[in-house]
């Protein structure tokens, strides 16, 4: 089944005002009528309101690198599904793996996080992925099974329509050591199999799975030609305007 291509640039706590603005128009400029590609970018907190402002009308999409699973209250520096809608985000990272290694959110609370993103509204990106030990240990699929199981458990496949799983290996991330497109899709085809036994079929080709790890415009088109890779979650790439348009046309490159 075709699947529409979607790429997310993951700014990370990067950039400073006037940075983020400039590339947000950069962005803009390059993306901003793009058609055959999802694009979205997750800058910083700070940042939403005036890059959400740069661009409004236009097809680039605002999205939030996470939230917390209550709705309001006593929960100092953190940030709620709600507030990340009323400020025109239409998307959330849940997962990131520097949210689970870094500051140690666990399955459960992933799970809060993704069950209260799409009660509000927001579409998630499920991000999920071994660690380079767990891979060595012949471990990245019973790793990857958790994950989702975990995330996903109790959610209909109608109820998920709007998600995107991430397939981001820790050892890739801002590492620039890139899974080989074999690796990504050996991943991305194992995901979609599981996917078919817990949410039916329709749900596993539905769903569209991004690779992210050390994706740039050089190696971008060698992994968006793989059948089961549908776009790409882009970290440090995504700062460079030029290099992230690059990727978001690898596909047809
Ligand atoms: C990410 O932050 O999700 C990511 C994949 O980072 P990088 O592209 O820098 O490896």
């Amino acid at each position: 089944m075709a699947r529409s291509v979607v790429v997310g640039g993951n700014w990370k706590m990067h950039l400073e005002l006037d940075s983020a603005v400039a590339l947000a128009s950069d962005v803009r400029n390059r993306l901003g009528s793009q058609r055959g590609a999802e694009v979205i970018v997750f800058p910083p907190f700070p940042f939403l309101v005036p890059v959400a402002e740069r661009l409004r009308e236009s097809r680039v999409a605002i999205g939030a690198q996470d939230l917390w699973p209550e709705a309001k209250g006593a929960f100092t520096g953190a940030v709620s599904a709600s507030m990340l809608r009323s400020v025109g985000c239409e998307w959330v990272l849940i997962g990131h793996s520097e949210r689970r290694h870094v500051f140690g959110d666990d399955d459960a609370l992933v799970a809060r996080k993704l069950t209260v993103a799409m009660a509000e509204g927001l579409k998630p990106v499920l991000c999920v992925g071994e660690r380079l030990e767990e891979r060595q240990a012949g471990r990245t699929f019973e790793v990857l099974g958790r994950q989702l199981d975990t995330a996903l458990a109790g959610h209909t496949a109608a109820a998920l329509a709007s998600l995107v799983i991430a397939y981001e290996p820790v050892w890739a991330i801002g590492t620039g050591q890139v899974a080989t497109p074999a690796q990504a899709q050996e991943a991305h085809a194992w995901i979609r199999d599981h996917l078919r036994g817990t949410h039916g079929a329709a749900f596993a080709d539905a769903v569209r799975i991004q690779y992210g790890g050390s994706v740039k415009g050089s190696n971008a088109a060698g992994l968006l030609s793989q059948p089961d890779i549908d776009g790409a979650l882009v970290g440090g790439a995504s700062l460079q305007a030029d290099d992230f348009a690059a990727i978001v046309r690898a596909r047809a490159a």
